[in-house]
């Protein structure tokens, strides 16, 4: 089994989807830079008020805030048999710090899944997205209704619209997906671990091949 994986791919791709059902199967940790910048923000620790004004805007968080966050995470006990990354790297140099931080316990990664997506369907996805505000499920206004309307399946928690999940921020993201992460694509394409799958399939097709790559039947 593929225990150091890194789950890639632009806003919308349905990451944060895959993410869920593959800790829930794999029982590995999820870390996820935008769901810590999220929960740094709701309890405005300094990290929280400094990340924000990148956040809302759609901008990403400066590479050493954002590898240092990540370095901490990766040093807890849960992660040493294994971990998911939700949304790091998304610049080269966070690639090569990685790369660093993995050399320094002798680890390597050893899966990267890249869930590609086109332009329109993001942003349909992302303009009826939905997120739990206590646990961070997601959810679809058309597509990945909840149960009761405006209530987590999950924790019972509200549903709310990200700040970021709009017209104008998405463009913004969507930019510096295309100029600063899928550079990291051809990085990991070197490195001979990157998958690519089509995000366009629905979530239930899409974990089957998900999970046959992290079982490396595939
Ligand atoms: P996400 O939940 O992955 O869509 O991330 C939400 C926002 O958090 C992004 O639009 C960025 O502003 C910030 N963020 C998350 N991960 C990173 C990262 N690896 N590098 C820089 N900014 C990040």
């Amino acid at each position: 089994m593929k225990t150091n994986i890194i789950l890639m791919g632009p806003p919308g791709a349905g990451k944060g989807t895959q993410a869920k059902l593959i800790i829930q199967e794999f029982n590995l940790p999820h870390i996820s830079t935008g769901d810590m910048f999220r929960e740094a923000m709701k309890n405005a620790t300094p990290l929280g008020l400094k990340a924000k004004s990148y956040i809302d805007q759609g901008h990403l968080v400066p590479d050493d805030v954002t590898i240092g966050i990540v370095e901490e995470r990766l040093a807890q006990d849960d992660c040493k048999g294994g971990f998911l990354l939700d949304g790091f790297p998304r610049t080269i140099p966070q690639a090569e710090a990685l790369d660093k931080m993995m050399a320094k316990m002798h680890r390597k990664i050893d899966l990267v899944i890249d869930v590609e997506t086109p332009k329109e369907e993001l942003i349909r996805r992302i303009s009826g997205r939905r997120v739990c505000k206590s646990c961070g499920a997601p959810y679809h206004v058309d597509t990945m209704k909840p149960k009761v309307d405006g209530v987590c399946d999950i924790c019972g928690g509200p549903l709310m619209q990200r700040k970021d999940d709009n017209v104008e921020a998405l463009e913004v993201r969507l930019n510096h997906y295309e100029h600063e992460t899928k550079p990291l694509l051809d990085y990991y394409k070197e490195a001979g671990n990157l998958v690519t799958l089509d995000g366009s399939k629905g979530k239930d097709l899409l974990f089957v091949e998900v999970k046959e790559l992290i079982r490396g039947e595939r």
